[in-house]
């Protein structure tokens, strides 16, 4: 009787066994290939760059854009960065996505200020810790604002929370001396890491993200006001900028402009959209 117990638990062990391996191999060969198309993206230049406005709450005018990275594959079609941004990070291709994402910003930024001088816009850029890890990553920078006849001031540098917190002190070094240069940087997705409120005294950041989470509901206000309230109140007690994320309804909006919050993106205000559309969108907010 114990025998037959040991043999079946046994049995369904092999059993569970044979599933995880078959689920694995499954895993590790779609990641593979997804790997090996990255390789071909890069070399190919499938990627392009979509550019979705900040406002200012107050006038909803259009204070900065975020760069946000676009892959189409031949064979499998639009692949979204939140899949495809982890998994070149793992495999160590964020640099070279991240180099070209930064010049075509740099490229539109000069293009759009000089469109709508008026409006003094900024570009935000996402950036990965490993790209922040490059030892001439404040060269690189410093060489694009150059050829782009941009100024350090006219750059922000979007680093999540999580990617902070899981850095040690080199990167922590890296991020002091990229502040140097005179580039902003800001946190992203804030209020997701567990050690936010601990470092944030410590970290060289000049604005701060309210994660997209805390906006989001399902009633069309505020998620979790209270906790959107005290990251407004904690930045502004460090004077620091706050951007609220996903903001995607006139309540949202209003219920941010009433707990004094100062920019705002999300679908309510303007999608990602492509270099043409931002031309068409400056030229009427221009003549408006
Ligand atoms: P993120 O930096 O938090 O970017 C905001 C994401 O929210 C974008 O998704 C944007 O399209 C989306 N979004 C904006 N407004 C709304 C809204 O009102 N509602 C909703 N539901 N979503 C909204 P996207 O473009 O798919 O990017 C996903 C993530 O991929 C980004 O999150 C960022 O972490 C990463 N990523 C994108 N581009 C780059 C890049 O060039 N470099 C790096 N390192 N990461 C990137
Ligand atoms: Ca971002
Ligand atoms: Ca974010
Ligand atoms: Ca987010």
């Amino acid at each position: 009787n114990a025998d037959t117990a040991m043999y079946q638990a046994k049995a369904r062990g092999r059993g569970r066994h044979a599933f995880f391996d078959h689920h694995m191999h499954y895993e590790a060969a779609r990641r593979l290939a997804l790997t090996s198309d990255l390789r071909a993206a890069i070399e190919g230049e499938q990627f392009r760059v979509e550019y979705q406005p900040i406002v200012r709450l107050g006038d909803r005018r259009i204070t900065a854009f975020e760069a946000l990275v676009r892959w189409r594959n031949p064979a499998s079609g639009d692949v979204l960065p939140g899949e495809f941004i982890p998994l070149a990070e793992e495999v160590g291709l964020v640099v070279p996505i991240g180099r070209f994402v930064f010049f075509d910003a740099c490229r539109r930024l000069a293009e759009w200020r000089s469109r709508a001088p008026l409006l003094d816009l900024r570009m935000h850029v996402n950036l990965s810790v490993q790209e922040v890890l490059e030892p001439d990553l404040d060269a690189f920078v410093a060489r694009n604002l150059r050829r782009f006849g941009l100024s350090s001031d006219d750059i922000v540098l979007e680093i999540t929370e999580s990617a902070v917190i899981r850095s040690n002190t080199l990167s922590l070094g890296s991020l002091a001396r990229l502040r140097a240069t005179g580039v902003h940087l800001c946190i992203d997705d804030f209020g997701t890491g567990y050690s936010s409120l601990r470092y944030l005294h410590q970290l060289p950041f000049d604005a701060l993200k309210i994660d997209r989470s805390f906006v989001e509901s399902t009633d069309g206000g505020l998620g979790s006001a209270p906790i959107v309230r005290m990251l407004i109140q904690l930045a502004h007690s460090y004077g620091i900028d706050i951007v609220a994320e996903g903001v995607e309804t006139a309540r949202q909006s209003s219920e941010l402009i009433a707990l004094d919050c100062e920019y705002a993106q999300g679908y309510h205000f303007h999608r990602p959209m492509s270099p043409e559309a931002v031309n068409a969108l400056l030229d009427a907010s221009t003549t408006a």
